[in-house]
């Protein structure tokens, strides 16, 4: 996120005369390094000179098009600034929008307003006619209020920087399909060509056995530094020779899988353990791993799920609580205090760990291969939320639950995969009930690092369906 960049862009027009227009300059800079200098944004704010008329505003949209590093444009009406001057710049932008209904000056001065400062600070005028000419043409954006102070408003600004944040990594994003969807599996199939329209991000599908090249050429020394790295990180109980030989296969695929996603400028993902031809495990912790170095991963061939968790591991840069790829398992049905138990055959993200993960080897009972290494841990209490992206006959739909993480109620030392436990919100049978009518899949994308406001955000700027419960 370190180059991204929003475009602050001020209203007005020439009307004003040339002493008011270097004020509004002044002001709209004065706000741009306070936003930067409050250390509450994620990316940062450009300012940008005062656009008073529809060519001033058709080149401004065209700069922040054809910038790469600028991921949206943020737009204030200082004064007022007739619209039908905007509809051509708007009708270019193809960046996310924001509208900041702020004004310079947070308290009028009662006993000396008059005329002058009325025509100076008339942002309450402005906004309306800036927000109907968005509403009339259509457009996606989002309305922040608020003196450009407060905190509040500082935050659902950074939501929604994050949110463009994801979208500009969608923009580019590869995702390797290593191997095609589990056989009869519905939820996980659907239209590459549709969703990259929709997104962007391009699906393209690899032979495992590429990836098996890429691992069969790892050297022994590479597989020594990594065992040494996994025992510097993670408890390992078994240090049987089995339990070894598999955690040392495990970490060859690991460094297989980097080079070959390396190779091809993938960003995230899919396995199948219906295609594992030639290697000789299911790749589960070297997909821990690689999600938690931010790669998207979705298993069983699911790309839109392995697209939707890069794009989420890029909105939660720098935030605390970890994203991770997540499956609904099983439930608690004790009346009153009914649960969801997370997990998946293998593949949840460490970056969601409440301790030090565990490495372990056990059998998998299904794909007929050697037994897998895995992390194994739990998860801390807390709010979060579950993610998941289906696709429809003519749409997408993006499906968000909060969700109430809990303790297990008692250790679960048969459990061989990591887990978590959780109780949908409002409340488990709303909560249940909504995301099976929704449609929303088996996978998800589960973080404690997100909230529902960024994946709302995020639906907007994508254009997508959202169906948010909770
Ligand atoms: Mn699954």
């Amino acid at each position: 996120m370190g180059s991204n960049k929003i475009f602050f862009l001020t209203g007005s027009q020439d009307l004003y005369g040339a002493e008011p227009l270097a004020k509004v300059a002044a002001n709209a800079e004065n706000i741009v390094r306070e936003l930067n200098g409050s250390g509450r944004l994620s990316a940062e704010i450009v300012w940008h000179p005062t656009v008073r008329n529809s060519a001033e505003i058709v080149s401004a949209m065209r700069e922040a098009n054809q910038d790469d590093d600028c991921i949206g444009v943020i737009t204030w009406m200082h004064t007022f600034s007739p619209a039908k001057m905007r509809i051509n710049g708007l009708k270019l932008l193809q960046k996310p929008l924001l509208h900041f209904a702020t004004q310079f000056n947070r308290l009028l001065p009662w006993s000396e307003i008059d005329m002058d400062f009325m025509n100076l600070n008339q942002a309450a005028h402005g906004d309306r006619e800036f927000g109907f000419i968005c509403t009339r043409m259509g457009l996606a954006r989002k309305v922040v209020v608020g003196h450009w102070s407060d905190p509040e408003a500082l935050a659902a600004i950074d939501n929604w920087i994050r949110a463009a944040a994801g979208w500009h990594e969608s923009q580019t994003l590869r995702v390797a399909r290593i191997g095609d969807n589990m056989r009869e599996v519905a939820v996980t199939e659907g239209d590459k060509v549709a969703a990259q329209i929709q997104f962007g991000y391009a699906v393209n599908t690899y032979g495992v056995g590429d990836v098996a090249e890429c691992i069969a050429r790892i050297s022994e020394p590479e597989v020594d530094e990594l065992f040494r790295e996994y025992s510097e990180l993670y408890a390992i109980p078994d240090r049987s020779p089995e339990a070894l030989s598999s955690i040392r296969d495990a970490a060859r695929q690991e460094l297989g899988l980097r080079s070959f996603l390396e190779q091809v400028g993938a960003r995230a993902l899919t396995t199948t353990f219906e295609d594992l031809h030639g290697l000789n495990q299911l790749p589960g912790l070297a997909c821990q791993r690689l999600m938690a170095d931010g790669y998207g991963f979705g298993a069983e061939g699911d790309w839109k799920t392995a697209a939707l968790l890069r794009i989420m591991k890029v909105m939660a840069f720098g935030l605390r609580g970890g994203v991770s790829f997540m499956e609904d398992y099983t439930y608690h049905l004790e009346s009153g205090r009914e649960r969801a138990l997370g997990a998946h055959m293998l593949e949840v993200c460490p970056s969601i760990a409440a301790d030090r993960p565990s490495l372990e080897v056990h059998p998998l009972g299904i794909g007929g291969k050697s037994a897998p290494a895995r992390l194994r841990f739990g998860t801390p209490p807390g709010m979060a939320i579950n993610a998941s992206l289906i696709e429809l006959k003519d749409r997408f739909r993006l499906i968000v639950n909060r969700v109430k993480t809990v303790a297990p109620d008692a250790a679960l030392p048969r459990l061989p995969v990591a887990h978590t436990v959780w109780i949908p919100q409002p409340d488990f049978k709303t909560g249940v009930r909504r995301w099976i009518e929704a449609g929303g899949a088996h996978h998800a994308v589960y973080t404690p690092a997100l909230s529902p406001e960024i994946m709302t955000d995020f639906a907007r700027i994508a254009g997508i369906e959202l169906t948010l419960i909770e």
